[in-house]
């Protein structure tokens, strides 16, 4: 099993129970999640889809583009929609704010500063919170950074992804080169107090570890504040293009030809600068190093450490009202905003839903003092609120102590993401047979298990451990079809009750198997 934070987290987000609202059900929810929610940090968040050409394994919307109207039609479909949200959030302040895509720096200084005024005309932000632009090396300027500069933008995140151009060119990012990262870099410097990410890419098709480390070695000489190190999420269409869709073989292709990057930059980066968690793994979403003062960070919902909101306006944009809603906003250029529209795929959220979210990301990645933390966030302990959870993982060795001193144990990435599976996925039903016993489990999708059946919309499988009895064939077959009517008798169901159906339908037919359930 591997420990993949979007994997465990998917089913909560687009699973069952997700249905289409309007904006005026939206801007209900964010009315109410305000009048009183859980208490979390407000994050906004503004897309712009636009660039120059599409990188092969880009996961956000974007579309290309050399500018024109369809740029300025854009940004008065936000405005609209900035305009429109706004009165929500008269009196709450937003902790942070996050301009990014596509390629924000396509913007000119003109429509950045129009841009901009809109945002601190109609919404309020804390004082020392991190103001994030997105920018590409070569659309970033002198000009451009000047109108941030002045504009309290306090924050410059740029894609760097490799510095070999062999890579590059093959993931059609080709314009690129060391040089214009350099230069860039030095734009950023010279233009005022900016800290300075730099984003890298792992796992590109032509690229390998030692080529990797060595754009590492070059960024870290740029000096950045914080690199972030992405590994590629494949999409459908980048599976067909380099791996004839299969998902296996991009995972093969990661380990076999980046095996020795996560240890070489955890070293190479300690002496220089901070890296916020301590054992990187290739199954990691990201890594992020940082160095100096800390500051209130932008925290992108499903992956946040801790509860956060996130209002996100623009094409595909996610956003959060915690403990409310979940919804991201479904809709492609050219249409534009209109609050009519049936546009925003949404899920209500419960408390419980933001616990698990703060277990999983926080197991995930490694990150210690869950416990006394949890407490003090939720105001229960972990085993109040997740007794049979807890009680499965002291059981498997994974989980040590109680109250405030429970702490979790795994030791390597695959018990990590069986301790986060444990609170994001329902519990699974032993079979014992007289020959041995079979674990059968409901879970999310992931790569690389053995399945019994799996359904595709709602993102769950039914996995086998261990021994079947005799004619296993057949009692495979029977115990898929079980959990597919399971399934389907439950289709607009969470997880956990498909699971308690298949449970349900299991314990009825084990005894003619000659297996109890337990
Ligand atoms: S420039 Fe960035 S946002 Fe645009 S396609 Fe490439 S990776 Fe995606």
């Amino acid at each position: 099993m591997t420990c993949n934070i979007s994997d465990l987290l998917r089913p909560q987000l687009d699973g069952p129970g997700a249905n289409l609202l309007d904006a005026h059900e939206v801007r209900a929810a964010w009315k109410k999640h305000l009048a009183g929610g859980l208490e979390a940090p407000r994050h906004l968040y503004l897309h712009i889809p636009f660039c120059r050409q599409r990188c092969s394994y880009c996961c956000y919307y974007s579309v290309p583009s050399g500018g024109g109207p369809a740029v300025e039609e854009y940004l008065a479909s936000l405005h609209r929609a900035m305009r429109f949200f706004a009165p929500v959030f008269a009196k709450t302040p937003f902790q942070t704010l996050y301009i990014g895509g596509g390629t924000p720096s396509l913007l000119t200084p003109d429509q950045m500063t129009r841009l901009l005024e809109a945002v601190y005309t109609l919404y309020r932000f804390e004082d020392g919170g991190q103001r994030t632009v997105e920018c590409n090396p070569l659309s970033v300027t002198k000009e451009k950074l000047a109108v941030l500069e002045k504009s309290e933008i306090n924050r410059i995140s740029m894609g760097v992804q490799s510095l070999n151009r062999t890579p590059l060119a093959s993931e059609n990012r080709g314009y690129q080169d060391a040089g214009s990262v350099g230069r860039a870099v030095r734009l950023v410097r010279e233009a005022g107090d900016f800290r300075l990410n730099l984003d890298l890419l792992l796992g590109m098709k032509t690229d390998d570890g030692k080529s990797f480390l060595r754009t590492f070695d070059a960024i870290m000489r740029l000096e950045p504040d914080e690199v972030t190190v992405y590994t590629i999420t494949p999409m459908n269409d980048y599976l067909e293009k380099f791996y004839s869709g299969d998902p296996a073989l991009f995972r093969a292709h990661l380990r076999d030809r980046f095996k020795e990057v996560p240890l070489a930059v955890r070293d190479q980066a300690r002496a220089r600068i901070h890296l916020t968690q301590s054992a990187p793994s290739l199954d990691d979403h990201a890594w992020h190093f940082s160095g100096g003062a800390r500051q209130s960070r932008f925290n992108y919902d499903d992956f946040s450490p801790e509860p956060a909101s996130v209002l996100g306006l623009g094409p595909s944009s996610r956003s959060r009202a915690a403990g409310v809603l979940a919804y991201t906003e479904n809709i492609r250029l050219p249409a534009l905003f209109d609050p009519k529209k049936k546009v925003y795929r949404a899920r209500r959220l419960t408390l419980r839903d933001e616990m698990v979210k703060f277990l999983v990301v926080r197991i995930c990645n490694d990150i210690e003092g869950v416990a006394s933390r949890f407490a003090e966030t939720f105001g229960v302990e972990i085993e109040a609120a997740f007794p049979a959870e807890v009680e499965a993982l002291r059981e498997d060795g994974l989980l040590t102590g109680s109250g405030a001193r429970l702490a979790f144990r795994p030791r390597s990435a695959d018990e990590r993401g069986r301790c986060a599976a444990g609170f994001a996925a329902p519990r699974g039903l032993t079979l014992v047979f007289p020959s041995g016993r079979c674990h059968l489990r409901v879970e999310p999708l992931r790569y690389g298990r053995r399945y019994l059946a799996q359904t595709g919309d709602l993102g769950l499988l039914a996995s086998e451990e261990g021994s079947l009895g005799p004619r296993p064939l057949a009692r495979r077959r029977l115990l898929a079809a079980l959990f597919l009517k399971a399934a389907n008798v439950r289709p607009a169901a969470g997880a956990r009750d498909v699971a308690d159906e298949y449970a349900r339908l299991l314990e009825e037919v084990a005894p003619t198997l000659g297996a109890q359930a337990r």
